[in-house]
């Protein structure tokens, strides 16, 4: 049992410890908690704080608090708290000391070996500063793994072909994305680029800037100097960025904020994920930008990529899953626990360096997307039935998910909702799993929001109801079989349409339903080229042209391997054009 050697993630947020025992991975939990905030403090007695303890003085008092010192580390740097100065090295072995600690309370005896992850860009100095870290605490570092590496080694430790994956890794405080390649549990990263300086801290940020427009321009307050208003504020934000994840809008009630002229003032707000979408779309885009530039930094394109692994809390915002689909026009990977991953990867290469034996990491998660129809546009063509996915591939069960719809009518008193297992972007080429009406709706104008929520349990069971949202009124059914494959009657549709592909007799034919997902992405592609006409020059465009129409001919001869070649060209014309 000594021989233990354990898997940390020493993040620049978040930290976790992990061992694999009876070939299982298993994240050590601190009283329930799994996740050890990158905190350092000390406390009113003078005590030394660690994690959750210190993270919730830190807005009170920042003098004797510590965040973030990964960005210092590797770097002749000193930082203050209470009064004593300390380098980055001693700051993160107060951090490696207490997950040793959790880790030594849970196995029952001491423990003085680990694998620790750094960011593939670290330098030698930041290595070397991590190794010094680790031996101040007790720790003998016997390896040090790059973070994507031990994410990729979660999903492709047991797959023997040869895989490229993209990490793309966002997590409270950095952004990394790195292409790798996986074959036999041998991890190659290829190239990695990323922003030290952007995370799910400054989409807080965003929104706490949000309500304190709120309070200035509602109550004439101004919170700054306020501390505790200020950090209630802060983790009010967080929180409700967190449900926007699940939800189309959150209310942010924060009783009794404070005092103004002697009248207490009471927040509340609602926010639409819409809105949030909206300001936190720079950053989105940032990160796609970097997505590009590590592409090229490994000499591929994005039809080179096989699977993308989320990893960071932040990977939750469901617009980053949207915007790599329609990037790479595949569903992301994030069943693994995106908080986790790197520390399950690195509790993995501990065992293997100790010669454990791992069982792969199995989740249940859903093999396909479910959503409904909605009016939409459909190649470019305002389309009826556009698919608009609600619950994810990939996602892990039980998951519950809601998007806001509007009616389109003034006085619409009713609404058909129809449910959809599938992928297309056109939801009649997916399978129609449910359907129901809600009626009775208020007399209002167009706009009416109707919020419906998919449910989906272990069992496969999806509950799915809609909700006026202005009236509270709900009507919802349950679908029992949400995953079983096929009802035979869907089989004899995915049959004809498999058919179709082969020109047979009696089969459907309409090239739209029964097409490959290269001719998918090549449609996608041309789409996207066209859209940048406007802002390109004559010889570029006419260089896109050339290749638009060489597509064209690939996709009516249904060759697939024809599209290859232009697909690459046009994508690195328009990621040029884009950088
Ligand atoms: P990490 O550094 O990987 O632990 O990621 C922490 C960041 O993920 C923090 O900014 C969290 O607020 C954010 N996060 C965690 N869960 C969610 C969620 N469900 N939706 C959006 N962001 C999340």
């Amino acid at each position: 049992m000594s021989d233990i050697i354990i898997g940390i993630d020493l993040g620049t947020t978040n930290s976790e410890v992990a061992i694999v025992e009876n070939g299982k991975v298993t994240i050590i939990a601190d009283a329930g908690k799994k996740i050890l905030p990158s905190f350092v403090g000390i406390g009113d007695g003078g005590e030394i704080l660690v994690g959750e303890t210190a993270r919730n003085q830190y807005l009170v008092y920042p003098e004797r608090t510590v965040k973030s010192i990964k960005r210092l580390m590797g770097q002749d740097a000193q930082v203050v708290m209470a009064d004593r100065q300390y380098s980055p090295q001693e700051i993160s072995a107060v951090i490696l000391k207490r997950l040793k600690a959790i880790a030594e309370d849970y196995v029952g005896h001491s423990l003085s070996k680990a694998v620790i992850t750094v960011p593939a860009y670290f330098s030698d100095a930041q290595r070397q500063a991590t190794r010094e870290a680790g031996e101040i605490a007790g720790l003998e570092v016997v390896r040090m793994i790059n973070e994507p590496t031990a994410a990729a080694l979660v999903y492709g430790a047991g797959q023997s072909e040869a895989k490229r994956m993209l990490v793309y890794d966002l997590g409270g405080g950095t952004f990394d994305v790195s292409v790798v390649n996986v074959q036999a549990g041998v991890v190659e990263v290829l190239s990695s680029h990323g922003d030290n300086h952007l995370g799910g801290d400054d989409f807080d940020q965003q929104i706490v800037e949000h309500i304190q427009n709120h309070l200035r321009e509602q109550h004439g307050v101004e919170i700054e100097g306020h501390g505790k208003a200020m950090a209630r504020i802060v983790r009010a934000a967080e929180n409700a960025k967190l449900r926007l994840s699940d939800e189309p809008f959150v209310q942010i009630e924060e009783e009794y904020l404070l005092e103004h002229g002697g009248t207490p003032i009471h927040l509340t707000l609602e926010l639409a994920r819409s809105t949030y979408e909206d300001m936190i779309a720079d950053y989105i885009n940032a990160t796609m930008d970097a997505t590009h530039i590590a592409l090229k930094g490994a000499k591929l394109t994005a039809t080179d990529i096989d699977e993308i692994i989320l990893v960071g809390g932040s990977t939750r915002t469901p617009c980053i899953r949207e915007r790599l689909f329609d990037e790479f026009g595949f569903e992301p990977h994030g069943e693994v626990d995106p908080d986790l991953c790197v520390a399950m990867g690195a509790a993995m290469q501990a065992a293997m360096i100790a010669g454990q034996s791992i069982d792969t990491v199995l989740v249940d998660v859903t093999p396909y997307t479910y959503g409904t129809s909605a009016l939409g546009y459909l190649d470019g063509m305002p389309y009826p039935y556009q698919f608009v996915p609600i619950i994810h591939k990939n996602s892990v069960l039980p998951v519950r998910k809601s998007e806001a719809f509007m009616t389109h009518q003034d006085g619409q008193r009713a609404v058909n909702v129809r449910i959809y297992q599938g992928e297309d972007p056109d939801a009649l080429n997916n399978i129609e799993i449910g359907e129901f009406t809600i009626e009775d709706l208020l007399d209002v104008p167009a706009g009416n929001i109707i919020t419906l929520t998919l449910d989906l349990d272990l069992n496969g069971i999806l509950h799915v109801s809609a909700r006026e949202k202005a009236s509270g009124m709900e009507k919802s059914i349950t679908i029992n079989n949400a995953i079983s494959r096929f009802a035979p009657e869907e089989l004899a549709g995915a049959k004809r349409r498999i058919e179709g592909l082969f020109g047979e007799e009696g089969a459907e034919t309409d090239a739209d339903r029964s097409e490959s997902a290269a001719a998918a992405e090549a449609r996608n592609l041309i789409k996207k080229a066209e859209s940048l006409f406007d802002t390109v020059s004559a010889e570029d465009k006419e260089d896109m042209v050339d290749l638009i129409e060489t597509i064209m001919a690939g996709l009516e001869s249904g060759n697939d391997a024809a599209l290859r070649e232009p697909v690459e060209r046009l994508n690195d014309i328009i990621y040029y054009l884009e950088s």
